[in-house]
């Protein structure tokens, strides 16, 4: 089925097609533009012509905008296909069936079951629903770490909206994100710890009032252990982490004395849970996981986002790296979390 889509995606495309020069850079970074889209400036040159799209495709592009770095004129599909895809859901829902997964995900995760905001301090950490669906014990062991910094820190149990806003329904995530705002409002917070990226990055872009730290740059500046194991370790960056994040990681195990494949920082790539893509194309997210296998030769990965972590432990021994700062005794890798245990989780957080 195709989409006809505006003036304003026209132009995006038209700026987009006498910008690119087919040097097929991006196609070889993203398997999304190697197996959809092949050759960009063909790509570009029929939308501008055909003013139309197959109303699924945008869906498959992981949101990760990391093409625009990796493109010589910054032509980001990821901007391209988040419009279409707030164009396409505008006022009603994505056309995948699949989708209703996110849907019920947003409504449990914003319900009074899970959500809270404990204690009263202007400051507050918010470990993420991923990091809180993984390990209720990490979340608690980092949260009591802050509190011995700030004294009164509150614990952020919300959700920030992003798997709406990743599939296009906005109304949804204004909805969402209104409501997680209004709620710090009232409690006076000022300054968040988030330890999800994505929540990083959302909260920065749309409350450039508050001030928003990463936990990473945090722990950075605490005493942590050293650790004396024998194995390598990748680290898979997450895609939404800027390069103050990326630099804060590789101090964070040069501290812990781990030894590292890549302390190098490059432009990341999606675990494939971006844009939600792993609901509606399973393909696609196996073909992109044994694509970073390929790029890895440790056995070992370390992540900082809950979620690539999952993703990653599909292919790899995967560990976030709270699990190697509050190491006691062997490392032992979990496989992906089940989705029963991490409502489970939730729930035991929030009664903590
Ligand atoms: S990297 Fe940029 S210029 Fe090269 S093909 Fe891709 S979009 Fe076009
Ligand atoms: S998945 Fe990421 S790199 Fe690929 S097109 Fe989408 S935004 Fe660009
Ligand atoms: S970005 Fe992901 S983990 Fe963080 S709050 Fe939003 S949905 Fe939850």
């Amino acid at each position: 089925m195709k989409y006809k889509f505006s003036l304003k995606i026209k132009d995006i495309v038209e700026k987009y097609n006498d910008k690119c020069y087919g040097c097929n850079l991006c196609t070889n970074h993203c398997i999304f533009l190697k197996k959809y889209i092949k050759n960009p400036k063909i790509f570009f040159q029929n939308l501008s012509i055909e003013n139309d799209i197959d109303i699924y495709l945008p869906y498959y592009c992981f949101s990760c905008n990391t093409c625009s770095k990796i493109c010589p004129n910054n032509i980001d599909f990821g901007v391209l296909f988040t419009e279409l895809k707030k164009e396409i859901s505008k006022n009603k829902k994505s056309p995948h069936i699949k989708h209703s997964i996110i849907r019920n995900h947003q409504m449990l995760s914003n319900s009074k079951i899970f959500t809270t905001i404990k204690g009263n301090a202007t400051i507050g950490f918010m470990p993420g629903c991923s990091l809180s669906s993984y390990s209720p014990t990490l979340v608690m062991k980092i949260y009591n770490l802050l509190k011995i910094k700030y004294n009164d820190i509150n614990l952020i149990l919300r959700c920030c909206g992003n798997p709406s806003y990743s599939i296009g329904e906005i109304k949804k995530f204004n909805e969402i994100y209104n409501s997680l705002y209004t709620s710090l409002n009232k409690k006076n917070i000022n300054k968040i710890i988030t330890a999800c990226q994505t929540c990083y990055k959302t909260l920065k872009e749309n409350s450039p009032n508050l001030d928003i730290v990463s936990l990473w740059e945090e722990i950075n500046n605490f005493e942590l252990p050293k650790l004396t194991l024998e194995d390598k370790f990748y680290i898979f960056d997450s895609c939404s982490a800027d390069e103050n994040i990326k630099k804060s990681i590789r101090e964070i195990t040069k501290k812990l004395n781990l030894k590292i494949e890549n302390m190098e920082t490059t432009v990341s790539k999606c675990c494939g849970l971006g844009g939600c893509v792993h609901i509606v194309n399973k393909e696609l997210y196996n073909d992109n996981l044994n694509n970073i296998k390929s790029n890895i030769n440790s056995k070992n990965v370390i992540t900082y986002c809950a979620g690539c972590r999952d993703s990653l432990s599909n292919i790899k021994y995967s560990y976030h790296l709270l699990e190697l700062i509050f190491l006691e005794g062997n490392l032992t890798p979990k496989g992906p979390n089940k989705t029963h245990r991490s409502w489970i989780n939730r729930l035991k957080l929030k009664a903590l």
